[in-house]
C-alpha cells in the first residue's frame, strides 16, 4: 500500500522514510522499535550511585543557567518529588528555561548521583508519571523526530495493510508462536513486557527462519553442481587412523565422517572446519587428503606461511612414511631446481599431494587431476586466491579450515552457504594455559617464571613487536631482547632468533632447531603467529602486548598448551589492561573474537541498523544466536517438506526466496 495514503507523508517526508528503507505502509508496520523504555518511578532504595533514574516532581524555583563553550550551557535547578527533593542537572537545554516555570510538573532521566541527590538529566519531559508505560524507540534519521515516525506507524496500522506470515503452520504450532498480525500490533504497543516478549520471539524467528531458508537454498543449488563422486575404502583409513598417537576426539571424528559423506557424494564439496587453535585440525585435514588420495585424486593443501606450510609438509610425511603417497612441498622460497621438479612431477601425476604456499597457484602450477583442496588459516586468504586454486582442478572438492578469528555467529552468515564442521572440544587432558598480565618493571619475575619452565626441560617463545630497534621510545625488537636474553640465560641455555626478513632456509634452520630442542628459546615476531607446532613449548612471553589484537594474542597463545604439560603465557604491557584482561579471564577463542570485533567497533559487520542496510530488522545475530541454531536446523527440514510435498509448501517457499510470481 502507497505510503502516500498517510496522512502528513509528503513528498519530502517519502524521501527520508525511503532512505530508512520504508517505501510502503507495510514497510512501516513492520519497522519495529529497536528498544523500549519503561517509564516508571524508580525506587530510590534500589539505586545505587550513577544508576538510571526516572522520577518526577515539581519545579520549585526558575532554573538558573550557565553558558560556556560554542552554543553549549548548563541549566540547573530543584525539585521536589514525592518524597524527596532532587537537584536536576541538564546540558544544552535552556531553551526550556521559560516552560520550567515554579510549580511546573516534570519528569526527569537521567544519571542518578546519590552522593549529592542530584540527577545527571539526559531527558526531561513535562507532566508527572501517572502510571507505568512502555515507550518504544524506533532508529530514526535527520529530519524525522521518534514521535513523528510512531504516529505515522500508528496510522498505518490502522490500515487493511498486508503483511504474510512466513511461518509454515507446524512452526507456529511447534514454538506456540503467535499470530504475526498480533505480533506486530503487540510489538508497536505492547500491553505488558510478557506478550511483547512473544511477540519479539515470533518475530525474530520468522526473520531468522527465512534468512536461512534461503541460505538452504542457496546451498541446495550448490549441492545440485556435480562434482566428483569416488569410492573412498574406509579400512585403510582406518588403519592410519589406528597408527596415530593419539586417539581421535569425538569432534574429529565427527568431522571427519562429514568430509566423507561430502566426498564421496556427487556434489562438490565446500565446507568450512572451525576448531579454537590447538584443537587439532590438522590431522583432520591429513586424514581428508588421505582419502582423497585413495579414491585415486591429487591433493592440495595451502598454508599462509611458509613456516607452517614446511611443518605440515614435515608432519604429513612422517604421518604417511610407510605409505606409497608421494608428497612435495611448493614456496616462494626455494631453489628454482627443486621447483621444476615439483612442477612437473604434478603436472605428470606423480606426486600425490603438495603442501605449499600461495605458491600453489602460480600461473605455471599445473596439476594432473586435482581433488581436494585444503585452505588452512582459510582467514587470511582472499576469496580469489582459493577460487584461483580452484580453478586448477574440475570442480574439486574444497576443505577451509579457521581457528575462528569470526565470532560463531557472523561466521554462519558469511559462510552461510558452506558446510560447517566443528571441533569444540579440545584434546583430552589439555590443561588451560595460565595468563597473566606483568609490567615491564616486573621483569625480573618474568625472567624467574622463564628460568623454571627452563630448568623443567622446557621450551620458550618470546614475542617482539619488531624485528629490530627503530627510533620508538618503549618498544622491544627482536635483536635487543636476544642480547637481554642472552645475558640472563646464554651461560646455559641456547637461544635463536626468527623474523620474516631472513631467508627460508634460515628460517627453516632456525624452526629445526627449535622443533628439535636444540634451542630452548625463540625469540621472534609474529611470524610465528599461526599453526607452528612444538609441543615442548611451555612458555611464550609477549613483549609490548598492547599492540596486538586480541585475537593474534589468542593465536600466539594457542602456540603453547599443545599436550598435557601446563603452560603459560605472560603478557608484558603498561598499558591496556582492561582490554588484556580478556586474554585472562577467557581462553575460548569465540569469546575472544566476540570482544575483539566489539572493541574495534566492527560488532556492525552487516552495516548499522541505523544506516538503514542491516540484513535484519529485528533479530541480533549475536543476542539471537541459539535462535538462529533452530532456524537453521528448521531450514533444512522445511526445505524437505517443499521437496516432498510441494502442494503445501512451495507457495510459502516461493513466498521467501522472494519469487514474486508462482505459476503451478
Ligand atoms: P590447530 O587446530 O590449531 O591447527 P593442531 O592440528 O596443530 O591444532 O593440533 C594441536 C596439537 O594437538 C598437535 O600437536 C596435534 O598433534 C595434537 N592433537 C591433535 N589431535 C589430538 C588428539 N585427538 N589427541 C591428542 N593430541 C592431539
Ligand atoms: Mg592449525
Amino acid at each position: 500500500m502507497n505510503l502516500k495514503t498517510i496522512k502528513g507523508i509528503g513528498p519530502k517526508t517519502s524521501q527520508i522514510l525511503e532512505k530508512m528503507q520504508i517505501t510502503s505502509v507495510e514497510d512501516l508496520v513492520t519497522y519495529y522499535p529497536y528498544r523500549y523504555e519503561i517509564i516508571r518511578r524508580s525506587k530510590l532504595s534500589e539505586l545505587k550511585e550513577n544508576d538510571e533514574i526516572i522520577m518526577d516532581g515539581v519545579v520549585e524555583q526558575i532554573p538558573t543557567i550557565s553558558f560556556f563553550g560554542k552554543r553549549k550551557n548548563r541549566m540547573q535547578f530543584m525539585i521536589q518529588g514525592k518524597e524527596n527533593r532532587f537537584q536536576i542537572v541538564i546540558f544544552n537545554r535552556a531553551f526550556l528555561k521559560s516552560k520550567l516555570l515554579p510549580n511546573t510538573p516534570v519528569t526527569v532521566i537521567g544519571k542518578y548521583d546519590k552522593n549529592h541527590n542530584r540527577i545527571l538529566a539526559r531527558e526531561l519531559r513535562f507532566g508527572l508519571i501517572e502510571k507505568e508505560t512502555i515507550e518504544r524507540v524506533y532508529h530514526i534519521k535527520e529530519g524525522i523526530t521518534n514521535k513523528i515516525l510512531a504516529s505515522y506507524i500508528d496510522t498505518a496500522l490502522t490500515l487493511p495493510y498486508q503483511v504474510e506470515e512466513l511461518l509454515p503452520d507446524y512452526l507456529n504450532e511447534r514454538y506456540h508462536f503467535i499470530d504475526k498480525i498480533k505480533a506486530i500490533k503487540e510489538i508497536h504497543h505492547p500491553v505488558n513486557p510478557e506478550i511483547l516478549k512473544e511477540a519479539r520471539k515470533k518475530l525474530i524467528y520468522e526473520e531468522l527462519f527465512s534468512y536461512m531458508v534461503k541460505v538452504s537454498h542457496l546451498k541446495q543449488v550448490r549441492e545440485r553442481k556435480k562434482g566428483i563422486q569416488r569410492k573412498i575404502p574406509t579400512e585403510k583409513v582406518n588403519n592410519l587412523i589406528k597408527m596415530l598417537p593419539f586417539s581421535l576426539t569425538e569432534d574429529q571424528k565427527q568431522s571427519l565422517e562429514e568430509i566423507k559423506q561430502d566426498l564421496e557424494a556427487s556434489f562438490q564439496m565446500n565446507r568450512l572446519l572451525q576448531g579454537d587453535v590447538g584443537s587439532g585440525k590438522t590431522i583432520v585435514a591429513f586424514l581428508s587428503l588421505y582419502m582423497n588420495y585413495l579414491s585415486g585424486y591429487q591433493g592440495a593443501m595451502m598454508a599462509p606461511t611458509e613456516i607452517l606450510a614446511r611443518q605440515h609438509y614435515e608432519s604429513l610425511r612422517n604421518l604417511l612414511k610407510d605409505s606409497e603417497v608421494r608428497v612435495c612441498l611448493l614456496i616462494g622460497n626455494m631453489k628454482s631446481k627443486e621447483r621444476k621438479e615439483c612442477l612437473k612431477e604434478l603436472e605428470m601425476g606423480k606426486v600425490d599431494i603438495v603442501i605449499g604456499t600461495h605458491a600453489l597457484i602460480s600461473e605455471d602450477v599445473k596439476y594432473s587431476n586435482l581433488g581436494l583442496i585444503i585452505t588452512d588459516e582459510q582467514h587470511r586468504f582472499g576469496v580469489h586466491q582459493r577460487t584461483s586454486l580452484m580453478n586448477k582442478g574440475k570442480s574439486p572438492d574444497m576443505l577451509s579450515m579457521s581457528a575462528t578469528p569470526i565470532p560463531r555467529t557472523y561466521a554462519l552468515t558469511l559462510y552461510g552457504d558452506m558446510d560447517l564442521s566443528n571441533i569444540y572440544a579440545m584434546p583430552n587432558g589439555r590443561k588451560k594455559v595460565i595468563t597473566e598480565i606483568k609490567k615491564e618493571s616486573e621483569i625480573k619475575d618474568v625472567l624467574t617464571s622463564m628460568y623454571n619452565q627452563l630448568q623443567n626441560g622446557h621450551q620458550i617463545y618470546v614475542i617482539a613487536p619488531l624485528i629490530e630497534g627503530e627510533d620508538e621510545k618503549n618498544k622491544n625488537d627482536v635483536e635487543t631482547l636476544t642480547t637481554n636474553m642472552k645475558k640472563a640465560f646464554g651461560k646455559k641455555y641456547q637461544i635463536a632468533s626468527l623474523h620474516g626478513k631472513m631467508s627460508a632456509s634460515e628460517k627453516e634452520q632456525v624452526m629445526n632447531d627449535f622443533s628439535s630442542n636444540k634451542t630452548q628459546i625463540l625469540i621472534s615476531t609474529t611470524v610465528i603467529e599461526v599453526g607452528v607446532d612444538v609441543k615442548n613449548a611451555t612458555m611464550i612471553v609477549i613483549f609490548n602486548a598492547e599492540q596486538f589484537g586480541l585475537a593474534t594474542l589468542h593465536q600466539l597463545r594457542g602456540r603453547v598448551g599443545r599436550n598435557q604439560l601446563q603452560s603459560y603465557c605472560l603478557l608484558i604491557s603498561n598499558q591496556d589492561k582492561e582490554r588484556l584482561q580478556i586474554l585472562v579471564k577467557t581462553n575460548d577463542g569465540f569469546e575472544i573474537s566476540e570482544e575483539d570485533f566489539k572493541m574495534r567497533g566492527s560488532g556492525d559487520l552487516f552495516g548499522s541498523r541505523q544506516s538503514g542496510d542491516m540484513i535484519f530488522k529485528i533479530a541480533d545475530l549475536k543476542r539471537d544466536y541459539k535462535t538462529l541454531m533452530f532456524a537453521r536446523k528448521d531450514s533444512e527440514e522445511f526445505l524437505k517438506k517443499v521437496e516432498s510435498t510441494p502442494q503445501k509448501y512451495k507457495k510459502l517457499f516461493d513466498k521467501i526466496v522472494g519469487i514474486k510470481k508462482y505459476v503451478s
